[in-house]
């Protein structure tokens, strides 16, 4: 064997092992699966993200970018908390206007939209009362009318003025009490989505506490994303299950959140004219764009009732709505826009 020959006969095989070592890399950092977070704690319940990756190690830089951004919303939005954001505005903006994040300027911002879609049925100035909800937790005896009615001069969207330019928000009345409880959770979903396409990801779903938003190919065989909703009356058991792409979900209900007083169960949604529980319907669920419309819509339908809620929601040409009545749990009733999402009724 002469010099060459030698050279040729060591050279060929390395050639090919780095080609296919090459090769099998390109593979295995080419090829996506589904990667599953598991439940994590967050505002006050838990969160579940699953995201198409290229590994472990991505799938967890994605899971960190997403729940970094749901940890901002909590720590701004928690108003149980003394020091977050919505706790100082509360305590000083009847005093004077003041300068808020961009985040929850959005987030008062919206919120007032929903109010006036709604006639005031959504309110996120609703804290006064439900604060007297909170306290009904502990004492399992209903505050007397006049505490009622007291809380309820404090309640009332048209009482806060916002100044979109200098980012500010007021409040009329001293005692007024900000409760972003019915929309924060959206909002925040649709922050971790953003995050998530941010860092690359193309499919992914992230489920806050049954606010859901899916984008991309979905883990179905047709490229759809598969989700439940649970029958309030029977929670274990599923109604109906839909299937969607780039939509989100959001499920309101009397079932998981109440008080019981004197034998009857008061749901944490009231009504911010009479202060009441509301009763109607016991799930309300709704599908539109985002998780932050989604969120705000179910809760608002839940206090409009079967027909005015029904009926807003077949005039909001991208939102659909699946309900169920007190009367028949089992028998939900949709919106038009509804049934193409329908994958089966069980
Ligand atoms: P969940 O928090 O179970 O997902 P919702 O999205 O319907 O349910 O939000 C309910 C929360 O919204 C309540 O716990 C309360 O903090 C707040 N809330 C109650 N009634 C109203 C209302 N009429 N408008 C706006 N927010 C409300
Ligand atoms: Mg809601």
């Amino acid at each position: 064997m002469d010099k060459h020959q030698k050279i040729r006969s060591f050279v060929a095989p390395v050639v090919f092992l780095v080609v296919w070592g090459g090769l099998l890399w390109y593979r295995s950092q080419t090829r996506m699966e589904f990667y599953n977070s598991g439940y994590q704690e967050t505002m006050g319940t838990f969160v579940q993200i699953t995201v198409a990756a290229q590994g472990q190690r991505q799938a967890q830089r994605f899971f960190a970018a997403a729940f970094a951004e749901i940890d901002k919303v909590n720590r701004t939005m928690n108003d149980w908390d003394p020091n977050s954001e919505i706790s100082q505005l509360t305590q000083t903006a009847h005093l004077s206007p003041v300068t808020v994040s961009p985040e929850l300027f959005e987030i008062i911002a919206a919120s007032v939209e929903y109010s006036k879609l709604s006639d005031g049925a959504f309110d996120i100035t609703v804290g006064p009362e439900t604060q007297l909800w909170r306290q009904m937790q502990q004492t399992h005896q209903q505050p007397s009318p006049e505490v009622l009615m007291a809380a309820r001069a404090k309640v009332g969207y048209e009482k806060l003025t916002l100044d979109p330019e200098k980012r500010t928000v007021r409040f009329a009345v001293e005692g007024m009490k900000l409760d972003v409880g019915a929309i924060a959770k959206g909002y925040a979903v649709d922050r971790a989505t953003e995050a998530l396409k941010q860092q690359g990801a193309v499919s992914g779903m992230v489920d806050l506490s049954g606010n859901v938003r899916c984008f991309g190919k979905g883990i179905t065989p047709n490229g759809l994303w598969l989700i439940g909703l649970q029958n309030p009356r029977k929670t274990d058991t599923v109604l109906l299950k839909l299937h969607l792409n780039d939509m989100s979900v959001a499920t309101s209900g009397d079932y998981e959140r109440y008080v019981e007083v004197d034998g009857k169960k008061h749901s944490h949604i009231l009504n911010p004219k009479t202060s009441e529980s509301v009763g109607e319907l016991p799930s309300v669920t709704i599908i539109a764009p985002t998780a932050m419309q989604a969120d705000a819509l179910s809760t608002t339908v839940s206090v409009l009732g079967k027909e005015k809620g029904l009926a807003l929601i077949e005039s909001i040409p991208c939102a659909a709505a699946i309900v169920t009545t007190a009367a028949e749990p089992e028998k939900p009733i949709q919106t038009s826009g509804a049934t193409q999402f329908i994958f089966s009724n069980n």
